[in-house]
């Protein structure tokens, strides 16, 4: 068995039920996916429009991708041909260039709400407060459906930080489904944790990780 395979069925068979993994195959190249296919993963993140849509050419389609990176609305069009899901919603915006860009292409694209919670001024996403406007809006927009919400931590040894960060975006969640987002039973996902930080993101109610280094190695 290959590396790559062994430590995705190392992950996986720690990761407690109802936390699902996306295997974030940015920089990568399509060999890598194919041995963590062969291992059986089959949900795929990366971050660049140019390497999502030349992968998914290539790669067998019943792989599911998933968009995890800053989005450009000049580069939607290019995304939506091809993921199934777009996790970092970061703006009204955005959210409604994905709507008409998959009504236009006969589709409907899972996405989540990316919630900025991190102390870092480079991440980005939806305050707290403005979520649940935004989750209004994607509500009534036919291309998307809402799942859920999206996070990071910010970049920091301070376990107290990272947790309490993971808390807020949770927290998110948890404020959308018994709001906005109440009575759909698809409003499902908290997409939280990567390599470094994932144990402490399953502790707070994660039910997706992205991890990327700890399969693929460095980038
Ligand atoms: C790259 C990336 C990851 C994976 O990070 P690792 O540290 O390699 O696990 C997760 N989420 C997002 C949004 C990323 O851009």
């Amino acid at each position: 068995m290959s590396d790559i395979a062994s430590r995705i069925q190392e992950i996986k068979s720690a990761l407690p039920q109802g936390v699902e993994l996306t295997a974030v195959s940015k920089f990568h190249p399509s060999e890598a996916v194919m041995e963590a296919y062969a291992a059986g993963q089959r949900v795929f993140g990366e971050s660049r429009a140019q390497e999502l849509q030349e992968k998914a050419a290539a790669l067998p389609t019943d792989i599911e991708w998933h968009f995890i990176g800053h989005l450009q609305t000049n580069k939607v069009k290019q995304v939506v041909a091809v993921a199934d899901m777009i996790q970092s919603i970061d703006s009204l915006r955005l959210l409604r260039a994905v709507s008409d860009a998959a009504v236009k292409a006969g589709r409907r694209v899972d996405v989540l709400l990316q919630v900025h919670v991190a102390r870092e001024e480079t991440k980005t996403g939806f305050l707290p407060d403005e979520m649940e406007q935004a989750a209004r809006e994607a509500l009534t927009m036919p291309g998307v459906r809402l799942r859920g919400v999206m996070g990071m931590a910010s970049n920091t040894d301070d376990e107290t930080r990272v947790r309490a960060d993971f808390k807020a975006i949770r927290g998110s969640f948890d404020a959308l489904r018994h709001g906005a987002a109440s009575g759909q039973p698809q409003f499902d996902t908290v997409s939280m944790g990567m390599s470094h930080d994932r144990a402490l993101a399953i502790e707070e109610g994660s039910t997706m990780v992205r991890i990327g280094s700890d399969i693929f190695g460095e980038r």
